[in-house]
C-alpha cells in the first residue's frame, strides 16, 4: 500500500539488475569480511585496466580552468573532435549535432525522456542492457523485444522485429557490438534493420560504446547505412574503449533529417541544459582520447588481455557439462546457456544467489537483461588469467552441485 514515503508509481516495472538484490548481497557479504570476485559489471579499473596516460595529462593539464560550468552540449574541442572521428566514415557530422553527456547511460536517458510519450513502442533487444528497456518504461513507454538469435550467433531476427512494429513503434535500439551476447552484427544485418527503419519511419537509436572493441568482424556505424530519411542516434564514450567508465563521458551524434526534428532537438537541448553541463574535466580527455595511437587495438588484438581472456573464458565455460556458449566477436562479455533439462532453474536470479553465497562469484542472471528464460547468465571476462581460470573453475564445481543429471 502506498504511504508519503513510497516510491513514484512510474518506478514501477523499471528494473536495473545488473546492480540488483545480489550485488547488494555481494556488499553484504564484503563488509562481513568476505571477498567477492565482481563478474557482474563491465568496470574495468579494479582489473587492471586504466585510461592511457595521455587522457590523463589533458585532464590535468585543464583542471584548473574547468571550475565553472561549461556550454550544455559540452566544450568545443570534445565536440570537434567527435564530429570529425564520425567525418572518418564518409558521415556528414558538424559540432551542433554532437551533444556531451555524463556517460552514454544519461545520454539515453535525455533522449528517451525528449522522444518517448505514454504508451510509445521502443524496440529493444532480446537481451538487451538492460538500461534502455528500464528508461524506455521509466519515461512512459512500452519496450517491445525483439529476439536475437542464439543459434545464430545472437544476431537479431529480422522477421521478428517486422512482426512487432505497430502503429506505435516509434524507435529501435540496436545494440553493435552487444552487450551481453558478444555479437558483432553484419553489414547485411544493419542494413536489414535500416530497411525496416525507413519503411516504417522509426528513429534508431544506435548504442556503438563497444565499437572499437571488436575481436572478428568490422564494426560498421549504423549511421553508415541509414536513409538520409530517418533519424538516427549514435552514442559511444570514454568508458570501454579508453577505460574510463568513473571518468563519466560520453557522446550523442544526430543524423538524417535534422530540420525536420528540430523540435526533439530543442527538447534534448533544454534537457542538456536543465543539467547544466556534463562533468568539464573528462571532456578535455576526449579530443586526445580520438585521435592519434588507439591503444585499446592492444588489448584486442591475439595476444592481448581482451582477446585472450574471452577466448580462454568462452572455450572454459564449453568444457563444464550442460553450459554452452557462443565466442564473443565484440565487447567484454559473454553470455552462457544453462541447458534447462541438465539445469532445472526456476529463478536464473536465486541460482546466481547460490553461486555468490557458495563460491563467493558474483555473475548477472539472464533475465536481468530481459532475456525470458532463466536459462543464461552474464560474465565479464576482465580478471587475468589466473583469477579467470580460478572463477571458471567455481562456476564449475558450482554447476556440478546444482546439476540434475
Ligand atoms: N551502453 C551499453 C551497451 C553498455 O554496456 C554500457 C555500460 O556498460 C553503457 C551503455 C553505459 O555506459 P556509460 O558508462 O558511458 O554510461
Amino acid at each position: 500500500m502506498a504511504t508519503r514515503f513510497s516510491q513514484a508509481s512510474r518506478l514501477q516495472g523499471v528494473h536495473y539488475d545488473v546492480r540488483g538484490r545480489n550485488m547488494v548481497e555481494a556488499q553484504r557479504m564484503e563488509a562481513a569480511g568476505e571477498r567477492i570476485l565482481h563478474l557482474n559489471i563491465g568496470n574495468l579499473a579494479p582489473f587492471g585496466f586504466s585510461a592511457p596516460e595521455t587522457m590523463v595529462r589533458s585532464v590535468v593539464a585543464h583542471l584548473a580552468e574547468s571550475d565553472g560550468y561549461a556550454d550544455a552540449r559540452g566544450i568545443y574541442s570534445a565536440r570537434t573532435a567527435v564530429a570529425n572521428y564520425y567525418q572518418t566514415f564518409g558521415l556528414d557530422v558538424d559540432v551542433p549535432q554532437v551533444l556531451i553527456g555524463n556517460g552514454v547511460s544519461e545520454l539515453i536517458s535525455m533522449l528517451l525522456q525528449a522522444l518517448v510519450n505514454y504508451d510509445d513502442e521502443i524496440l529493444i533487444p532480446a537481451p538487451d542492457y538492460p538500461l534502455w528497456t528500464a528508461l524506455a518504461t521509466l519515461t512512459g513507454g512500452v519496450p517491445v523485444h525483439y529476439l536475437c538469435d542464439e543459434q545464430n550467433g545472437w544476431i537479431p531476427d529480422l522477421d521478428d522485429i517486422a512482426s512487432k512494429i505497430t502503429s506505435k513503434t516509434r524507435a529501435i535500439v540496436v545494440i553493435n557490438p552487444n552487450n551481453p551476447t558478444g555479437a558483432v552484427y553484419s553489414r547485411e544485418v544493419l542494413q536489414g534493420i535500416a530497411d525496416l527503419a525507413r519503411t516504417h519511419d522509426l528513429i534508431v537509436c544506435a548504442d556503438e560504446i563497444y565499437s572499437k572493441i571488436v575481436y572478428e568482424g568490422e564494426h560498421l556505424p549504423m549511421a553508415t547505412l541509414t536513409d538520409p530519411d530517418t533519424l538516427c542516434f549514435t552514442f559511444s564514450g570514454l568508458s570501454k574503449a579508453y577505460r574510463a567508465c568513473g571518468w563519466r563521458s560520453g557522446w550523442l551524434v544526430a543524423t538524417g533529417p535534422l530540420e525536420q526534428a528540430e523540435n526533439l532537438l530543442e527538447g534534448l537541448q533544454l534537457l542538456a541544459n536543465m543539467r547544466m553541463c556534463a562533468n568539464v574535466p573528462a571532456q578535455h580527455a576526449i579530443q586526445t582520447a580520438l585521435g592519434g595511437y588507439q591503444s585499446i587495438d592492444d588489448l584486442v588484438r591475439p595476444g592481448g588481455r581482451f582477446h585472450d581472456q574471452l577466448s580462454l573464458a568462452h572455450d572454459l565455460l564449453n568444457e563444464i557439462e550442460g553450459v554452452s556458449c557462443q565466442p564473443a566477436r565484440g565487447a567484454l562479455y559473454l553470455f552462457p546457456r544453462l541447458d534447462p533439462e541438465v539445469f532445472p532453474i526456476a529463478d536464473d536470479e536465486d541460482w546466481a544467489l547460490g553461486l555468490l553465497q557458495s563460491k563467493k562469484i558474483l555473475v548477472s542472471h539472464g533475465r536481468g537483461f530481459n532475456w525470458p528464460d532463466p536459462d543464461h547468465f552474464r560474465l565479464v571476462a576482465l580478471p587475468e588469467e589466473k583469477v579467470l581460470r580460478e572463477a571458471i573453475g567455481g562456476i564449475a564445481e558450482y554447476c556440478d552441485e546444482t546439476r540434475v543429471r
